[in-house]
């Protein structure tokens, strides 16, 4: 397993400040932050048989740092009940990402089980000119693409920042369980906002950070996508 700096330099010695999903998952996974268990299959067999080992449904995505939204780009699909469907999306998504990004460098394709449904949250990090780092948190799909339902807070957080930040957003009554829904475990969801500033606080090096979506249950939540940005630091 790489440590966390081996990560960073590793983008860095390849001139890349994107990091791929399955690096960006291990360093925060090193953080302790919950993310889906996802590993790096270079050739069909062995996505074949990494699929075997982590037990269907299998999700598979495009591993390339050229590539930043996977599923516009045909390079994520969900749901893979068997090897054989598992084999055929692996075609599918190396031809889709030729296809559309020829000049990309692609690592191989990350495999990943497939999360049972939850709500989907958003937590995310860019830096600011005046405050530094900023967290943001909201929730997932349309609510923030379109709604832009989401509140902010300055690193460090406090664990009060973390309560006020997720109560505050116009969705919330989605985490406590609406019209029969599970409610979320939303003392878990602070806990994970503080790992996320903890992680942000001890690694001036990132620039950015997407983690989109999380998947927030009722007995806690997972990260099914992240993005992580390098700059200076
Ligand atoms: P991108 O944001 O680059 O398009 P994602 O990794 O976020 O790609 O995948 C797209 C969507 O697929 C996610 O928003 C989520 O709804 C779903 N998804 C991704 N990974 C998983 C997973 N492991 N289990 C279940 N659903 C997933
Ligand atoms: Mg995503």
């Amino acid at each position: 397993m790489n440590t966390g700096r081996e990560i960073v330099d590793r983008a860095r010695s390849e001139a890349r400040s994107v990091l791929t999903e399955i690096e960006a998952k291990e360093l925060l996974k090193q953080a302790g932050i919950s993310v889906v268990d996802t590993k790096l299959a270079t050739s069909k067999e062995e996505v074949i048989s990494i699929s075997e080992q982590l037990g269907f449904p299998i999700v598979l995505k495009i591993a390339s740092p050229d590539v930043v939204h996977k599923s516009d780009a045909g390079g994520v699909k969900l749901g893979l009940k068997t090897p054989r469907q598992v084999g055929k999306a692996y075609d599918d998504i190396l031809k889709a990402i030729k296809k559309q990004y020829p000049e990309a460098k692609i690592q191989g394709v990350s495999v990943q089980k497939m999360a049972r449904p939850g709500v989907e949250v958003i937590i995310g990090m860019s830096k600011d000119a005046q405050f530094g780092p900023v967290l943001m948190f909201g929730l997932g799909g349309i609510l923030v693409e379109i709604l832009k339902d989401v509140s902010f807070r300055i690193v460090p957080l406090t664990k009060r920042d973390a309560r006020e930040m997720i109560r505050e957003i116009k969705g919330y009554p989605l985490l406590e369980g609406y019209r029969g829904q599970e409610p979320v475990d939303v003392a878990n969801l602070e806990e994970l906002v503080l790992k996320v500033s903890d992680f942000i606080e001890q690694s001036p090096e990132v620039e950015e950070l997407d983690l989109n979506p999380i998947f927030a249950y009722s007995d806690g939540a997972v990260a099914v996508d992240a993005r992580v940005i390098l700059g200076e630091g």
